[in-house]
């Protein structure tokens, strides 16, 4: 455990996968009759997606390097902010935002929001809009803990609860290549499920998980992968 912050080793069930984890492919205009286009027409019509998503920051330290990495892959990503953090740091919620990435409530100061009454957690979430700014669509509650009155504070924002299919573990700082391996290992039921991949860019001495990244980008983009922010959390 590091930091003021209690780092969750479980997660409450999940409702609330996105919606979509396929992104169509373009066809050539004109369609797939020209001979030239046979190589783009014969691959499958859909193509792989991966969602990576960083909790905890903003953080001076990891969350320049983290755009940085998924800048030089071309990677959108979701950051999950705390809102204490969003206010201390708004120059980097702008950052992530200008750099086209979606940006998701994790509550103002981290607690089990499941665990608090309702007019508690609707401030911690009410206040972490407010720090983030702009239209705020998806809501990941810290620990992924979902009980008491989360679902109902989500649903008064209109926030959608998005959890994770890959849990990389990189809090517990067990190593870049722990890292690496851990997020390339596919969700429960073989893959059916989308790749929803929980990294921390705050929280504490995110060291490893910058270490890591350049790996996760060119592992998975070497399996097929494209790297989208979750439709949840991207406002229209
Ligand atoms: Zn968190």
């Amino acid at each position: 455990m590091d930091g003021r912050r209690v780092r969750p080793h479980e997660r409450g069930a999940h409702d609330a996968g996105p919606a979509a984890h396929t992104v169509e492919r373009r066809h050539p205009p004109g369609g797939c009759d020209d001979p030239r286009d046979l190589d783009r027409c014969s691959l499958p019509s859909r193509e792989k997606v991966a969602y990576l998503t960083f909790d905890d920051g903003p953080n001076p330290a990891h969350t320049p390097a983290v755009l940085r990495i998924l800048d030089a892959y071309g990677a959108k990503a979701t950051f999950f902010m705390v809102g204490e953090e969003a206010t201390r740091f708004p120059a980097l919620v702008r950052a992530v935002r200008d750099s086209g990435h979606a940006i998701g409530n994790h509550s103002y100061t981290h607690p089990w929001l499941s665990s608090l009454p309702e007019h508690k957690a609707y401030d911690e979430v009410a206040r972490t809009n407010a720090a983030i700014g702009g239209r705020v669509t998806c809501l990941r509650p810290p620990g992924g803990l979902e009980g008491g009155p989360v679902k109902a504070v989500a649903r008064k924002f209109g926030l959608t609860i998005q959890q994770w299919t890959v849990d990389t573990h990189d809090w517990k700082r067990p190593g870049a290549p722990a890292i690496v391996e851990n997020a390339l290992t596919p969700p429960d039921g073989g893959g059916a499920e989308p790749l929803v991949i929980l990294l921390h860019d705050g929280g504490g001495d995110r060291g490893q998980t910058v270490a890591a990244l350049p790996q996760v980008l060119a592992k998975l983009s070497a399996r097929g992968y494209t790297f989208a922010s979750l439709p949840t959390c991207t406002a229209p």
